[in-house]
């Protein structure tokens, strides 16, 4: 199957000429195509992709532009109407989008699922904000003046997302910044256009008005570049990689763009010696493999109390050992594919280096051969030293490292020694430990016996350190911040000039 873009309300095969007339501009590039394939059988191929170009985001912008200018004007809970249609479409059509995604992207049909009711979760939370979109008043220090505040839209936002929340991701940045009454133009992952064409669906039968949301499919540095640099585009919102949020950021800064960013993660679970050690190995299984590893607040380090370890460790091997790998649509599948070749490439490095030096693997560490997907088996390092690489970088993979501790202090500095900061979490049954950890955890999120994953729309989510250099945030009560500027309004009914205290 043969996809398009979705620009200003139309699935856009645009080599026709009549909107370069009308807009001005170039169409050049707009037949270019990618093929997106099915990471549990790479011999299918789910279909054809715009691999799109500057024209493309050149239109998409001008569209979205355009399209502000009314839709700023639509009063918000008329926006958030319109929301609340999307939410009911994405119930109806849970399943089978769910089920697209795990072809697209391979992770298991719970988790896909997941991904789609997040979705709707934050396509309620946006809409119910679209009727408690408020400012404040000051009181004022003239007589007969009175000062306000709104939360006002920039204009066009550019969305840049990646591939393992395919849907989740882009309705956590786009959903909030409709509502507040801006237009989007996004560029999804090239792993996973599919999905985020079947959100632009959704958008066009709930009513959303032509150019509010569109999404321009292509790779990072032809499509995603140019959005970024894109002189109408007022904000970039960002998730991905560290490697591209700083170049993204440079050219925000270079050109004094507002720019949100949520990368990479090196999350940790501690295991204290009186945790529930049963407990325990749930949260780091469902951390460590789920999503095959490829989450940012994946476990990938677990830090444990000397004392439980040989305990901790045994039954953590033993329920490795049990899980089952393979296509994320069979109901018996525990762990699905990694995304592709260059994501096996990255693990496999990162497992024959620590091979080589010597480090102590304990299952997994190799590749599955299976129907020409991308399986690796779940992998776990034991005896790993703070400072190893597989304890400090991000390998998104099913791959995790066993780090031992014998004092608090000790764990903490541990678990605080990465340059990343995203999520950890801690398993214990003293309260007072549990507090000590939440208060010095130098992390956006902090969990207490649950795994270090499990976002919710109520709550912010977002990093510090290298996972967020700006703490940006998404979801929960700061989900406007990065879509929204405050504007001050004053208005003085004296009817004569009053100065202000200027001294
Ligand atoms: P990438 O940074 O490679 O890609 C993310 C997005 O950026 C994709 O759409 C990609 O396009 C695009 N991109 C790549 N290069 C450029 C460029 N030069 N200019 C503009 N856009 C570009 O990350 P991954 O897709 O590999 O995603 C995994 C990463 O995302 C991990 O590090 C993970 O931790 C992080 N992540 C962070 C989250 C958070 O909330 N903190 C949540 C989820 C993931 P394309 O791929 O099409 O080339």
């Amino acid at each position: 199957m043969n996809y398009k873009n979705y620009i200003n309300g139309e699935w856009s095969d645009k080599d026709a000429w009549s909107e370069v007339i009308s807009t001005g501009v170039d169409s050049g590039s707009f037949k270019k195509m990618f093929d997106n394939v099915n990471p549990a059988n790479t011999t299918k191929v789910i279909g054809q992709f715009r691999d799109s170009g500057e024209p493309e985001i050149n239109y998409a912008v001008e569209c979205a532009t355009r399209a502000f200018k009314t839709w700023k004007n639509v009063p918000a809970p008329k926006r958030a109407d319109i929301l609340f249609k999307a939410a009911e479409i994405l119930v109806r059509d849970k399943e089978c989008i769910a089920k697209g995604m795990t072809v697209e992207m391979g992770k298991v049909l719970a988790e896909t699922r997941g991904d789609v009711q997040e979705a709707i979760d934050i396509a309620y939370y946006a809409a119910g904000a679209g009727r408690r979109l408020t400012g404040e008043t000051v009181p004022s220090e003239l007589e007969n003046k009175w000062s306000m505040s709104a939360k006002l839209p920039y204009g066009v936002i550019g969305m840049i997302t990646p591939w393992n929340f395919p849907i989740a991701i882009p309705a956590w940045k786009a959903f909030p910044a409709i509502v507040a009454g801006n237009t989007v133009v996004l560029k999804p992952a090239e792993d996973t256009p599919w999905s985020v064409i079947k959100l632009a669906e959704v958008f066009h039968e709930a009513g959303l008005p032509d150019g509010v949301f569109n999404v321009v499919t292509g790779y990072g540095p032809s499509a995603g570049m140019p959005l970024v640099k894109h002189p109408k585009v007022k904000v970039i919102s960002f998730t991905g990689s560290s490697a591209t949020g700083r170049l993204i950021a440079k050219e925000c800064s270079k050109l004094g763009k507002k720019y949100s960013l949520e990368l990479g993660g090196k999350n940790s679970i501690t295991v204290t010696e009186n945790a529930d050690l049963d407990l325990a190995v749930e949260g780091v299984i469902f951390g460590a493999f789920g999503t095959t590893g490829q989450r940012c607040t994946a476990c990938s380090r677990v830090i444990i109390d000397k004392k439980v370890k040989k305990e901790f460790t045994e039954k953590l091997l033993a329920k490795t050992e049990s899980l089952r790998i393979g296509d994320g649509l069979e109901d018996d599948t525990d762990v699905g594919p990694l995304i592709n070749k260059k994501a096996i490439d990255k693990v496999e490095g990162y497992v024959m280096r620590a091979i080589e030096r010597g480090d102590y693997l304990l299952a997994g560490g190799h590749e599955i051969e299976m129907n020409s997907g991308y399986f690796y088996a779940p992998t776990i390092f034991t005896d790993i030293k703070p400072d190893n690489e597989l304890a400090q970088e991000e390998i998104f993979g099913p791959v995790v490292a066993i780090i031992e501790y014998n004092t608090f202090d000790e764990m903490m500095d541990i678990v605080n020694g990465t340059k990343y900061g995203l999520s950890a979490a801690i398993y214990t049954k003293d309260i007072n430990e549990s507090f000590r950890f939440m208060r010095d955890v130098e992390t956006g999120l902090a969990y207490v016996n649950t795994s270090c994953i499990g976002a919710e729309v109520g709550q912010n989510f977002g990093g510090i350190k290298d996972t967020s250099p700006i703490s940006s945030r998404e979801a929960g009560n700061m989900m406007f911040d990065a879509v929204t500027y405050n504007k001050n309004m004053v208005v003085d009914f004296s009817g004569k000039l009053q100065k202000a205290q200027i001294e």
